[in-house]
């Protein structure tokens, strides 16, 4: 990211842990980024599932260059329902509030919100549950010879297809005839790692069967 900086860049946007690989960004590159002056946003969409939940976001009443994004979406499960927050500097916050709309979250937002939040252990619980499951997740994709996984502070694992034989078509395929839906990507660098959001232990299971009907040669 350094060596693509340039004379005009104003704006330098993280995202921690990272979608769809699952790894955090290192405090210390955040530091050296935030050296260079530009604004630093760090996108912490899955940091509730990470090992450091407290996130990046907690250094932004240190530097006046730096903003944490965080969503509802994920760790309490309201995707689409477009609820977030933002921390930064009050005079970032200035030039957002002249930016944004007068109703930026709508009614439904605000009750699943307020739900969300008056039922925070359960919530917690769940997302607890989700970081145990990875785990486990992580176990079934790495013991098969035709998949490296890459470990995640999400709730998704990505992992690469190791096997010229096991295609990532024959894995969709065979996964979709089980029932189960992988996450592809078209990019060429990621046009061979399946990502899976990790789901209940029965969801596993499942995945465990399904993968288990993969013929291969057995390279890894
Ligand atoms: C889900 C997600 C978001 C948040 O999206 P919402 O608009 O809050 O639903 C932001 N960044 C990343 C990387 C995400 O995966």
């Amino acid at each position: 990211m350094l060596a693509a900086l340039r004379p005009s860049t104003k704006l330098i946007v993280l995202c921690s842990p990272n979608n769809p690989t699952g790894n955090p960004v290192h405090e210390k590159d955040v530091l050296t980024l935030l050296d260079t002056g530009r604004i630093v946003v760090v996108d912490e969409a899955y940091v509730e599932f990470s090992n450091h939940p407290q996130g990046l976001a907690r250094l932004v009443p240190m530097y006046q260059n730096l903003v944490g994004l965080r969503t509802l979406s994920k760790w309490a499960g309201l995707a689409g329902l477009r609820v977030g927050y933002g921390l930064c500097p009050e005079w970032i916050a200035q030039h957002i509030r002249r930016a944004q709309n007068p109703f930026e979250v709508n009614m439904a937002g605000h009750i699943a919100a307020i739900l969300a939040l008056n039922n925070l252990d359960d919530v917690q619980n769940n997302v607890r549950g989700i970081i145990n499951e990875r785990e486990h997740l992580f176990k079934l994709l790495a013991q098969q010879p035709y998949l490296a996984p890459i470990p995640s502070e999400g709730n998704f694992i990505l992992a690469h297809l190791l096997d010229q034989t096991v295609t990532i078509e024959k894995v969709r395929a065979i996964v979709e005839s089980h029932g189960i839906l992988l996450r592809y990507f078209q990019s060429s660098s990621l046009q061979n790692s399946p990502r899976v959001t990790v789901g209940l232990p029965q969801h596993t299971e499942k995945l465990a069967e399904a993968l288990a009907s993969i013929e291969t040669r057995g390279v890894k």
